[in-house]
């Protein structure tokens, strides 16, 4: 078997951006049919101890944030070069983190026509941010860079309690030290 190949990583800052979290560290997607998979969305989760058992309701709404160093491997994911899979795929939002903006890439949000409801590879903005919108990697079963989705979304999980989720500052965070480490 041959290694796979090496990740290219999207120069940020100036520098290469290391993964917030190693792509073999990403949990797997679940295996098997899933019992509990409904097109519609069922009024409550059938079980909560199961965690997430794929119902979308996040993906369908509101796309997670990236960390540094993540995108890279959604590109190598789906055979992209890191600034064709921006431009394609993803948008630069932003928000106010210790009295600075800071920016970060997010899947774009489908239209309910199944178009970017924002041109790719473009910031959005304040309106775009309010807009529930389907990220563009969902299938209509999961994601189709489950091993590699965006930290906020592995993170995330809609039957625990909204403080045990990552929230938008904290990937800001992320991306305001890594653009720290960087400064001359
Ligand atoms: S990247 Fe994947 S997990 Fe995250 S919102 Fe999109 S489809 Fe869902």
């Amino acid at each position: 078997m041959t290694d796979p190949k090496p990740v290219q990583r999207l120069k940020i800052f100036g520098r290469e951006q290391p993964a917030s979290r190693p792509a073999e560290d990403a949990p797997g997607p679940e295996s098997g049919d899933n019992p509990y998979w409904s097109a519609e969305e069922p009024d409550e989760h059938p079980d909560p101890s199961l965690g997430c058992i794929r119902r979308g309701l996040c993906c369908k709404s509101s796309p997670g944030w990236y960390g540094p160093g993540e995108l890279e491997q959604s590109a190598q994911a789906l055979g992209m070069q890191p600034d064709e899979f921006v431009r394609k795929f993803l948008v630069i939002d932003g928000i106010e983190f210790e009295e600075k903006r800071v920016e970060v890439f997010a899947p774009v949000k489908l239209d309910r026509f199944g178009k970017p409801a924002w041109q790719p590879g473009t910031r959005v903005d304040a309106l775009y941010r309010t807009l529930r919108g389907v990220c563009v990697f969902y299938d209509g079963h999961g994601c189709k860079i489950y091993q590699a989705r965006p930290i906020e979304c592995a993170r995330y999980l809609c039957t625990q309690p909204a403080e045990q989720n990552m929230s938008h500052l904290e990937v800001a965070a992320l991306w305001a030290g890594a653009a720290e480490s960087d400064a001359p």
